[in-house]
């Protein structure tokens, strides 16, 4: 009787080690493999959470929605303008910064990107130039044309990317967030002016402080998008005429104040190339960083 306890307790101890240990396995693997948690805001001092397109995202009354719920400007009269976002352009030093490595494109990669695009007959513009475009005021072949954009202002657009733009004579906007000029890991003032002065590049509002621009009091929104505008052109002399909402939120109210800011257009990080009068305060841009150099044409020729 006591050896078949005996027996039975030993079975019941194995069998509920292998549940333990297989548990165990099962919340390793997952672990291991599960991608980092998205953050939210900014983190630490000079390191902004990536964008990602907010599923309480409220498009405007004017932009229609799909059968997924995600807005869709397929079906409205448009051009094929590319407009290329990136953050960071730099060699990133902790592996463990995963924030970084997303929003990140090697220099060498990057360069690659331009001197194919140069090669290839594109041209550049900036988005302030996008309007006109739309207009027809401007030259435009839709077939071999690019926007680059970098957000946040990130001190290496002046260190990395300004010689290349210059050894490439390719054009890009920056959008700079007012209230972190100065700070470490992002663009001077003194930087900033040297930008202004070039032709190659365009300086856009990226906010007073990147906060979420949506669902907000609108005094609170007012003082991002008013302000900030006003401040970048008294700080340096230059007219702003777009601006890029942090982490691509946005809603009527939003727009709207854009609109009544004089801004003449504004981006968001909803995807395509496809840019009309209609979707003019929320222009979609693409993302590179995962694809070779070769493929940007590639993918500017997908769309
Ligand atoms: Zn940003």
């Amino acid at each position: 009787m006591g050896k078949r306890k005996d027996r039975f307790l030993a079975g019941f101890l194995t069998g509920a080690g292998l549940i333990t240990s297989l548990s165990l396995m099962v919340v390793l693997i997952f672990t291991f493999f599960s991608k980092p948690k998205k953050p939210a805001g900014v983190k630490g001092n000079n390191v902004i959470a990536p964008y990602y397109q907010d599923k309480n995202f409220t498009p405007p009354p004017n932009l229609e929605k799909n059968s997924t719920g995600e807005a869709d400007i397929r079906n409205m009269a448009k051009m094929k303008i590319p407009i290329i976002m990136y953050h960071y352009v730099e060699y990133v030093k902790d592996i463990g910064d995963f924030i970084r490595k997303r929003l990140d494109i090697t220099p060498d990669v990057f360069e690659k990107e331009l001197k194919v695009l140069r090669e290839s007959g594109y041209q550049t513009y900036f988005v302030k130039d996008i309007p006109d475009i739309i207009d027809g005021k401007i030259m435009y072949n839709s077939s071999r044309s690019a926007v680059l954009t970098f957000d946040d202002g990130y001190e290496d657009f002046y260190t990395v990317v300004f010689p290349l733009l210059k050894k490439y004579q390719t054009k890009a906007t920056v959008y700079i967030v007012y209230d972190f000029i100065n700070r470490k890991g992002f663009l001077s003032d003194k930087q900033i002016r040297e930008l202004v002065d070039s032709d190659l590049v365009e300086i856009g509002s990226h906010a007073m402080d990147h906060i979420s621009l949506k669902a907000l009091p609108e005094t609170v929104v007012r003082r991002q998008i008013v302000d900030s505008k006003n401040k970048l052109e008294e700080r340096f002399g230059t007219r702003i005429k777009t601006i890029a909402y942090p982490f691509g939120s946005f809603d009527s109210k939003t727009v709207e104040i854009a609109k009544q800011a004089s801004y003449s257009a504004a981006v968001s990080v909803i995807s395509g190339v496809e840019q009309s009068e209609d979707n003019l305060y929320y222009l979609s841009r693409i993302r590179p960083g995962i694809f070779t150099p070769q493929n940007i044409i590639k993918v500017l020729e997908k769309f």
